[in-house]
């Protein structure tokens, strides 16, 4: 049964109990109605006939006594016109009898009149006024009063009846009233009874329903609404349960591949040697590796998860994290001298941080992972080759010193006369001897750099002389070539603090370099600013330009584009930023093949009070 159906079989019963109600009026007023109208047909038309009846009669009586009067004729005319009335309401009477002991008192006042009657037409045939006289007094006058008498008789029990009867009446009405009250009082509060447990009984589902519906919403994903039938109800309640199961099965399946994403993600994590830390957006610890827990000794468990770290791991790992949090890219290790030392069961190890941010769905960085390269062989490697190329060009000064010696000695005819095709050797020899000497220089210097060993003399320093200084030895090459040299120098940066003569070396490198690399035509800017609280410096070509896959290593040792035009070892970018380094500042490229390339360090811009930058690292 439809909803529908439900919910009009509900109204049934009011509607029974209003259908009951309108019988019962019906009837009772039906009653009453009748009572009413069998007091007009029983007693009030036997009253009328009664008073009729006297009427005639007493006109009767009227000619009776205008007979006595001498009147004769009219007495007999007024008679006339009575007595036929009269008897028709005498018939009246006779057919209308209804109460008990009417029909006696009709019997005898039939008997009455009859009496009245012939008494009446012996009167009225008397001839003489002394006898009519008489008669009328004796005979007529005593039959007139028996005639009224039971007429009297009659009119008092219809009377009487119609009194009894209209209190009857009144009784009655008074009973129907109750009646009619109770009837509706209880056909009301039935028929809402009964109408309202079977709305109730109809809508009882749809509490059901409302409730696994505010479960659910809680998040009770297992709630089923139980609803029998075949209604619209218990067809929503269907169609919700089998929601309720699509929603849980989803719930359960998107779960476990959650579950399984995140326990995959972490075996992979979990299987690098490396320590990996994941950090959160505000910094926190989401996630470390089995390596980071036992090669730092971090764990998850606890407060702060980095207060357990050793404090040289813990400053370089905030390095990297607040670097890639605050949106700076991936940082990249310039080189293994960042490794920082870890003291391990077999021996101590070197880790080189990394670090790459999360990006979130808009794209915003919402974490960083860093991870410890383990580099102790590498460096082992480094050092080794360091000290090895340390002491070859150490080795290499002495002999080297002898032989520019000894060339120069031969070349210029002190141990004999030569002839032109042995100076021209000789000369070549000599020059790929300075080449030499200076490559054992730069490695020596290169040595001594990286090892720490070079005190810097940090002192205030014309600005200007610098620049000039290090564009004054390629002038000539430069006009040589075709290439322009020009310096713009930021007003108010008169004197920056570093060493000079080193600063002076780096420019003049980068300076060399441009020249180098520009072709006829191009130009070479050299400039300084201020750039918040560093100095910057910036040597600008319109050269050849560097490919991006070269940019990364040019910094390197040994290192040179290949194919490139004639220069050196590859050592001039490797001593300048070692220098730029060893003053607390930066150092990097820009550049763009077949447009040119700019070269820029930064200097820390220490104030006069402050200590020079230290060369220990
Ligand atoms: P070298 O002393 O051999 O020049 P560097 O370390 O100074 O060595 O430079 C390394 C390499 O970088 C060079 O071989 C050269 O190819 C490239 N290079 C340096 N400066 C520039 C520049 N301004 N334009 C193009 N290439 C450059």
């Amino acid at each position: 049964m439809s909803l529908r159906d439900k919910l009009l079989w509900a109204q049934v019963p009011l509607a029974l109990a209003l259908l009951v109600v309108g019988v019962v009026a019906v009837g009772t007023l039906g009653r009453v109605g009748h009572a009413g109208q069998d007091i007009l047909a029983d007693n009030y038309r036997s009253v009328l006939a009664m008073q009729r009846i006297i009427e005639h009669l007493e006109r009767l009586d009227s000619a009776a006594l205008f007979i006595v009067a001498g009147e004769r004729r009219r007495g007999l005319e007024l008679a006339d016109a009575h007595l036929q009335p009269l008897e028709v309401e005498l018939k009246v009477q006779e057919d209308n009898v209804t109460e008990p002991g009417e029909s006696e008192a009709t019997v005898q006042l039939v008997r009455a009149w009859a009496r009245y009657r012939s008494t009446y037409e012996a009167f009225a045939a008397v001839e003489t006024p002394a006898a009519r006289h008489s008669a009328y007094f004796n005979e007529l006058a005593p039959a007139f009063r028996d005639a009224k008498a039971a007429l009297q008789v009659i009119l008092a029990l219809n009377q009487d009846a119609m009194v009894r009867k209209s209190d009857a009446l009144q009784r009655q009405s008074r009973r129907v009233n109750t009646l009619m009250v109770t009837a509706v009082v209880v056909a009301l509060v039935g028929g809402l009874l009964a109408s309202s447990s079977l709305t109730q009984r109809a809508l009882r589902p749809v509490s059901v329903l409302s409730q696994a519906v505010r479960r659910l919403g809680q998040g009770d994903l297992a709630t089923r609404a139980v609803v029998q039938g075949e209604d619209e109800i218990a067809q929503l309640a269907r169609d919700f349960n089998a929601m309720a199961e699509a929603l849980q099965r989803y719930r359960r399946s998107s779960l476990g591949e959650l579950l399984q994403a995140q326990a995959s993600s972490q075996a992979s994590i979990d299987s690098l040697p490396d320590p990996v830390v994941v950090f959160g957006v505000e910094g926190g610890v989401l996630n470390v590796n089995r390596a980071a827990e036992e090669v730092l000794r971090l764990s998850l468990e606890g407060g702060s998860a980095l207060g357990q770290v050793a404090p040289e791991v813990r400053e370089v790992v905030e390095r990297v994290r607040s670097h890639v949090l605050g949106g700076r890219g991936p940082y990249l290790p310039r080189g293994y001298e960042e490794a920082v030392r870890v003291e391990a069961a077999e021996g101590d190890r070197w880790l080189l941080p990394r670090g790459s941010p999360v990006y979130g769905e808009g794209g915003g960085v919402v974490g960083a992972t860093v991870l410890l390269q383990d580099v102790t062989r590498l460096r082992r490697f480094d050092e080794l080759k360091n000290d090895l190329v340390a002491t070859v060009a150490h080795e290499f000064r002495t002999p080297l010193t002898s032989l520019r010696m000894a060339i120069h000695l031969c070349a210029e005819g002190v141990a004999g006369p030569i002839t032109e095709k042995q100076a021209d050797l000789l000369y070549a020899a000599r020059e790929d001897c300075e080449r030499l000497q200076g490559i054992v220089d730069d490695l020596l210097d290169l040595s001594r750099l990286q090892s720490g060993r070079v005190e810097l003399e940090v002192r205030p320093v014309s600005t200007e002389a610098v620049l000039e200084a290090a564009l004054a030895p390629h002038r000539v090459a430069a006009e040589e070539r075709g290439v322009r040299l020009a310096m713009a120098q930021e007003p108010g940066l008169e004197r920056v603090e570093a060493d000079a003569e080193r600063l002076q070396l780096v420019l003049s490198n980068l300076v060399a370099n441009a020249v180098r690399h520009t072709s006829h035509g191009g130009e070479v800017v050299v400039r300084a600013r201020q750039e918040g609280e560093r100095v910057r410096f910036e040597v600008e070509d319109t050269g050849e330009g560097i490919a991006p896959e070269h940019q990364q290593r040019i910094f390197e040792k040994f290192y040179r584009v290949p194919g490139a035009s004639t220069g050196g070892a590859g050592l001039g970018l490797s001593i300048a930023q070692e220098i730029v380094q060893a003053h607390g500042g930066e150092m990097g490229l820009s550049s763009q093949p077949g447009v040119g390339s700019t070269f820029w360090f930064t200097l820390p811009r220490t104030g006069g009070a402050e200590s020079a930058p230290t060369f220990e690292r």
